[in-house]
């Protein structure tokens, strides 16, 4: 007990720190207690016995470690084109140093004549080599560079201002591990320990921060990550056990006339392989007396609503409702439109309940839900108010699940004394791995695999040279009786100037493609629902020829006779946004195409989103390639979760220890559910004392 305590000791209290250091320690880098300083890892390591010298560069895709004097510092423009040069020089050559940001604190720090290591990435420049904003460090000669690799920290300029840069953080370290290293807890059983030749706890800790070599360094990583991943599964693989075991669920023993009458008389398609596969798993969750919490995923396009109406057809078979929710009107709209087409032979009751559903019609929808009459609903997030009442809610599905937040979705689990089944679904295509951290607790299915008959897409990235051939390829398409999206963008913080781009493309479209030959139509965020909605249908009963949008489209819109997408200023879209939008084509029979237009100039990573898009249609590459570019943090939705706002562990790179820490944490609960055993108090007693997982141990005695 007395050594958890001591981990949670304010930082102020910490050697060498006092309270004006401890206010910006919290505010910059959210360490409050010594445990998060303790939690506050190296993002590398300097190995001081590894040196290079200015003649030896002749690479641009290596870090180079140099040890010099800086001269010659000379700044040019200014603004933000301001740019500061300086000569990097060691007994073997010269190279130069580049800055575009930060210009003013480089010029106070360095001094000339001073010897300095600096790291960093050369660029080739016509033929020279010169190294944008390097790392720099003062020569230190009090630390012993031979015994340790030389941890690395992140601060920024308010710290390093106040003497907390990377070197001062490190002493922190230094101080801290001194008084509190022999009393750092263990958390892991002596069985998992020995299985995996871990390290103890603590050492990995100094380890971690001080390493005497690489491999120490290794074991204590794989340790951390380990730790870091396993309470993690611990939580989600415990809480989906005791949903099982204790909770109730309804059980939907049979399948029916609903469900036989529309498979064998109004399915309009084949189900492709993969929807049957996931029909048959749902189904045989359905029947089980527990509730079912089961994530579907499948990319665009590959006809998850179908799945979850014959879901529906199965829950109205056992006599309960099915609720549907969308994230947005015109998806409630579009899923309630071709519901009832589906359906239009058969005799059940659909409605739709949103925001802009009148009171009279909200009434008789109330009453029709409290009285059983209505057997599926369909609606926004108006189905989660209180005044909406069921006689009986039995199955629930919710569609582009990442733009709920979890509390609405637990929302629609209280209208039933038991709590419906839930199928959420998405097409936010996430990696397993990720799914394994951030869905644990959901059963999951996949559907992996296309309608039969679909052409790939083929994406196109063209600059502002080219608008006029793309006008005229646009013509060709309409020509053919197709119709085109052409999609701006319309981010939250320039919000009016977008929709000033919006409105002047509108125009300029309007020109080259005039009335009565051409028909345009125009959505966006900022309208009316009911207008929105008319534009939406004239779009899909093909009154109108193209579409001018915001991202408001982005999600689950179909209209399989549009086969052209173009998306304006395409740079400012992140990568799975572009794959939701071009999703939106290539739901017919026709060759569908998805052009990107940018000005020429462009980020990096804004050509490595591009790219992407014209190389692969596939999803899982694409939110693999998108975690890499923006880190999970940034990954839509998954930022309330909570759960994946890791200090170590790296979802993609360390998969193998997902997976690792998934088994052992199934097999641990598989032995000793509640970790009763006295082998496991230890982790038990830290899963008390750490609220960082989602089940609430506490609850069970
Ligand atoms: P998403 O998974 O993106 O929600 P939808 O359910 O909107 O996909 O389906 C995309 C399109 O494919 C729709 O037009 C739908 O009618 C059609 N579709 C669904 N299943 C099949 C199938 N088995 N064969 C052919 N077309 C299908
Ligand atoms: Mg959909």
């Amino acid at each position: 007990m007395s050594e958890v305590n001591l981990l949670e000791t304010p930082i102020k209290f910490l050697k060498g720190v006092g309270p004006k250091k401890a206010i910006l320690l919290s505010s910059e880098l959210n360490i409050n207690v010594f445990e998060d300083l303790l939690n506050y890892f190296p993002f590398r390591y300097i190995d001081r016995s590894k040196f290079f010298k200015v003649s030896e560069i002749n690479s641009d895709s290596i870090f180079y470690q140099l040890k010099g004097r800086i001269s010659r510092m000379e700044s040019f423009g200014k603004g933000r084109g301001q740019r500061l040069t300086a000569v990097f020089s060691d007994e073997t050559g010269s190279i130069q140093l580049v800055w575009f940001q930060g210009i003013k604190w480089i010029i106070e720090k360095i001094k000339t004549n001073k010897e300095y290591i600096i790291y960093g990435k050369p660029n080739n420049y016509r033929g020279r080599y010169t190294i944008n904003h390097p790392e720099i460090e003062e020569i230190d000669n009090e630390i012993d560079f031979e015994k340790y690799l030389y941890p690395v920290y992140h601060t920024g300029d308010k710290l390093s201002i106040s003497g907390l840069n990377s070197r001062g953080i490190s002493q922190l370290l230094i101080n801290l591990l001194q008084s509190i290293s022999k009393v750092i807890p263990e958390n892991l059983s002596q069985k998992i320990l020995s299985d995996n030749n871990f390290l103890a706890r603590k050492d990995a800790f100094v380890y971690i921060h001080f390493p005497p070599n690489n491999e120490l360094l290794e074991k204590s990583k794989k340790r951390l990550i380990f730790e870091e991943l396993f309470f993690i599964q611990l939580g989600v693989i415990k809480l989906r056990l005791h949903r099982n075991l204790k909770s109730q669920g309804h059980i939907f023993k049979n399948v029916g006339k609903y469900f036989n009458d529309f498979y064998s008389k109004y399915l309009p398609f084949e189900l492709t392989n993969a929807q049957k596969k996931v029909i048959k798993e749902i189904r045989s969750d359905m029947g089980k007396p527990h509730q079912m919490n089961r994530l579907l995923q499948g990319d665009v396009g590959s006809g998850k609503t179908l799945v979850a109406l014959l879901c529906m057809l199965i829950a109205a078979d056992n006599s309960y409702q099915s609720a549907l929710m969308a994230p947005t009107e015109i998806l409630a709209i579009q899923h309630y439109n071709s519901i009832t087409k589906m359906l239009a032979g058969m005799d059940i009751n659909v409605a739709i309940l949103t925001g802009s559903s009148t009171t009279a019609q909200r009434k008789i929808i109330h009453k029709n839900l409290l009285d059983g009459t209505l057997q599926i609903i369909i609606g926004t997030h108006a189905l989660i108010e209180d005044v909406v009442k069921f006689n009986n809610l039995g199955f629930v599905v919710i569609d582009e699940q990442h733009r709920f937040g979890v509390a609405q979705r637990a929302k629609l689990w209280t209208k039933n004394v038991i709590p419906p089944d839930v199928l959420v679904m998405t097409a936010t295509p996430i990696p397993r791995t990720m799914a394994m951290t951030l869905y644990g607790d959901l059963d999951y299915s996949v559907i992996d695999e296309l309608p039969m008959g679909r052409k790939p897409i083929i994406t196109l990235h063209f600059t502002e040279a080219y608008r006029l051939r793309v006008f005229k390829f646009m013509k060709e398409i309409i020509d053919k009786g197709h119709q085109v999206y052409i999609v701006y963008p319309l981010i939250e913080e320039s919000e009016t100037l977008d929709l000033k781009n919006l409105m002047e493309g509108y125009e300029a479209i309007s020109r080259s493609f005039p009335l009565p030959k051409y028909k345009l139509g125009i959505v966006h965020g900022k309208m009316e629902p009911k207008n929105k909605d008319f534009e939406m249908q004239n779009f899909a009963h093909g009154i109108t020829n193209i579409l001018i949008s915001t991202t408001v489209i982005e999600v689950g819109v179909d209209v399989p006779n549009a086969s052209l997408m173009i998306i304006e200023n395409a740079n400012r879209f992140g990568l799975s946004q572009l794959h939701q939008l071009r999703g939106r084509v290539g739901r017919g029979d026709e060759q569908s195409y998805c052009i990107l237009m940018s000005e020429g100039r462009l980020s990096n990573e804004a050509k490595t989103r591009l790219e992407t898009m014209v190389e692969t249609s596939d999803g899982f590459r694409i939110a693999d390639i998108d975690l890499k570019l923006r880190g999970p943090g940034d990954l839509q939705g998954t930022q309330q979760s909570g759960l994946l706002d890791l200090k170590i562990a790296d979802i993609i790179n360390d998969e193998k220890i997902v997976k690792h820490a998934r088994a052992t944490a199934n097999n641990l609960l598989e032995d000793d559910p509640n970790l009763e055993k006295k082998e496991n108090f230890i982790i038990k007693n830290y899963l008390l004392m750490h609220k960082t997982t989602s089940f609430d141990w506490g609850k069970i005695s």
